[in-house]
């Protein structure tokens, strides 16, 4: 069993619906004995440059209060996910302030996403409006790559292959295309040791896998990558370790045997 979620939402994001003690209530009852609240922090966010961000003093003297109010029933880990940037006018601004950010508090774990692509958040459905369904996957790994090379202070690749979830029902996505680029994003992991997540929030939303899928996930085995974590990204108390046992299932089938929890952006690892 899993005993660790690693990526969960409160109201400190604006797309959160529990209360930070409502989300560990939760962790609780699902008999988890680490868990850890990654607020979102997209630092100019292209749609809205005041959607998602938070107060990161707030957020430590709320959440440090609650972990020790906690202490005896569950650990509880303060991490962020941060909205990486590539665009070539922000990219910069981007990495000084997070890198600011990182140095000035002491999150326990770091997850770096790819939220955005050419000032556009592809959760949108104008971002496919010049784009097939192939080629706006295809720019979205583009990013992701640029992002996963040039970025730092973050432990793992968000939900790698997340905006498949996103891609319009009327566009298609040859996925043998995508191979190479996905290649270049776990070798760059595995090169910068930058573990891997496995995001369960796609099994929620209809779609059928993981994000990154059982396929990627493999093909991070195969050339070597073990650095796993697991989240559910959970925006609910009720999604908290939601679809576990599918991604346990998913990845002690591929060959993997530990997942990492961080601690001070320091992993141990935990057997399935
Ligand atoms: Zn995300
Ligand atoms: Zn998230």
């Amino acid at each position: 069993m899993i005993l660790a979620d690693t990526h969960t939402h409160t109201t400190f994001s604006s797309d959160g619906h529990g209360e930070p003690e409502a989300m560990i209530a939760s962790a609780v009852s699902r008999g988890l004995s680490v868990y850890c609240i990654t607020d979102h922090m997209d630092w100019l966010y292209p749609m809205d440059q005041t959607k998602f961000i938070f107060d990161p003093k707030e957020y430590f003297a709320k959440l440090t209060k609650l972990r020790e109010k906690w202490s005896d029933r569950i650990d509880l880990r303060i991490g962020i996910e941060l909205g990486l940037r590539d665009e070539a006018d922000v990219a910069e601004a981007v990495r000084k302030y997070y890198e600011e950010l990182l140095r000035s508090y002491p999150f326990d774990y770091v997850i770096g996403s790819t939220h955005c692509v050419c000032h556009i958040d592809p959760y949108y459905p104008s971002y496919w409006e010049n784009r097939t369904g192939t080629e706006g996957m295809l720019q979205y790994l583009e990013s992701e790559l640029w992002n996963m090379e040039h970025s730092d202070g973050f432990q793992v690749c968000g939900h790698l292959d997340y905006l498949l979830r996103y891609v319009p029902k009327n566009r298609r996505v040859n996925k043998a295309k995508l191979g190479d680029a996905v290649d270049a994003i776990l070798l760059t992991l595995i090169r910068r040791d930058i573990g891997l997540e496995i995001n369960t929030g796609s099994l929620r939303r209809n779609y059928p896998e993981t994000n990154p899928s059982a396929a990627i996930a493999a093909r991070y085995y195969e050339l070597g990558g073990r650095l796993i974590t697991v989240g559910s990204d959970a925006h609910y108390p009720e999604h908290v370790a939601a679809d576990f046992d599918r991604a346990e299932a998913m990845l002690t089938s591929i060959g993997f045997r530990e997942y990492a929890v961080f601690s001070g952006r320091k992993p141990s690892f935990y057997k399935f």
